[in-house]
């Protein structure tokens, strides 16, 4: 059995593990980005001097294709001179989260559950992220802090999922979540353990055989939401790395953001519905984007998410139709996109 972490396990492991070696080996430099994808650097309006930086692993980079400007995993993380464009409305802190800390590394916005922030620390950086502005290093927690956060759960019996976030929640050792997950488990009323990590689509190599094995080893039902916003991500190495947390029954869910150049069309929005199921995914929220400083560029117009919502529902099985949802600050829950205006799929169907 491996050795419970005492507290905060981020880099205590030897990185020995090939995830930990691609983690430290992510591609940080847009000269050496442009070179592996053979662009060259005229028209793509980098920027280099942004401090939200460049970062993205090899391993997704591989499913980049070469020679093009426009590919939609390649925008996901390109600084982009048109991030400095802050358009009326578009803030820091779109959603209020420095509110809704009520300890140190946890957040608490919904009834019956709770988020904790298990590392500031992201693989990739999405250059569309809300959270590029939040200051992670603050909200880092001590091992009391740690202690001050599951007294807080287990004082509010309503609470019964404990979601693990970040950052990536994924990017700390499998030794460190074994450590927390025993901590929740000793918590009797919850039920429910969700991980929210998009290092399962951007290093698959993260799905070690220690995690499922972790996570069908606790009393905890546990789900995964794994984050990828086209089907281009999800290649054969994805595939493989979640079989076995299928199964080890963890229900394997994905949420996406609505991205302008990316995922902006109806066949890209099915496709992904499509792939998804394929590799034992359900779809499950498509955000719009939220309204933080420097991703402007990924904004559409309302009257096109409506279109692309009414076409996707014309389309495919409801269950394939992800949650169109938007994140309102002090709202009680993800914000549903209102139903579609009557009259409108009349209008699509000519
Ligand atoms: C998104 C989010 C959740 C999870 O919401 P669900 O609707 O249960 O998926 C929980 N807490 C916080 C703070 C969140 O931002
Ligand atoms: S992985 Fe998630 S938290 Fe990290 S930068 Fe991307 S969207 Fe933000």
């Amino acid at each position: 059995m491996i050795a419970r972490s005492p507290a905060n396990g981020q880099g205590e492991d030897a990185p020995g593990e090939p995830w930990q070696l691609a983690l430290q080996t992510v591609v940080t430099d847009c000269d050496e980005l442009l070179a592996l994808l053979r662009l060259t650097r005229q028209d793509l309006g980098i920027d280099r001097a942004q401090t939200f930086a460049l970062r993205v692993p090899r391993a997704f980079v591989a499913r980049m294709r070469p020679g093009r400007a426009d590919d939609p995993l390649l925008r996901q993380v390109l600084p982009l001179m048109a991030e400095r464009t802050v358009p009326a409305g578009f803030t820091q802190d779109p959603l209020a989260e420095a509110e809704a800390g009520k300890r140190p590394g946890m957040l608490h916005k919904f009834h019956g559950r709770v988020l904790l922030i298990v590392t500031g620390h992201c693989a990739i950086h999405c250059r569309y992220c809300f959270r590029r502005h939040f200051p992670y290093a603050a909200t880092q927690p001590s091992r009391s802090e740690w202690a001050q956060a599951f007294e807080y759960i287990r004082r509010d019996p309503s609470i019964s999922e404990v979601i693990l976030s970040g950052g990536d929640p994924l990017a700390v050792p499998d030794r460190h979540l074994q450590w927390l997950i025993g901590e929740i488990e000793a918590i009797p009323q919850v039920r429910r353990l969700r991980i929210h990590s998009r290092l399962p689509v951007v290093i698959p190599a993260r799905i070690t055989c220690g995690l499922p094995a972790l996570l069908a080893g606790s009393r905890l039902r546990a789900s995964l939401v794994i984050h990828a916003n086209h089907a281009q991500e999800l290649d054969a190495s994805v595939a493989t790395a979640l079989q076995p947390l299928r199964r080890a029954g963890v229900a394997l869910l994905n949420q996406s953001v609505l991205l302008a150049g990316v995922n902006d069309q109806v066949e890209a929005l099915s496709d992904l519905s499509e792939r998804l199921f394929e590799i034992g995914v359900l779809p499950y929220y498509l955000h719009l984007l939220d309204q933080v400083a420097g991703a402007a560029h990924f904004a559409l117009p309302d009257e096109r998410v409506h279109v692309l919502r009414e076409a996707l529902l014309a389309r495919l099985p409801g269950y394939l139709v992800p949650r169109f949802v938007r994140e309102v600050a002090r709202a009680p829950f993800k914000v549903p996109l209102l139903p579609p205006v009557p009259g409108r799929a009349k209008e699509l169907r000519g």
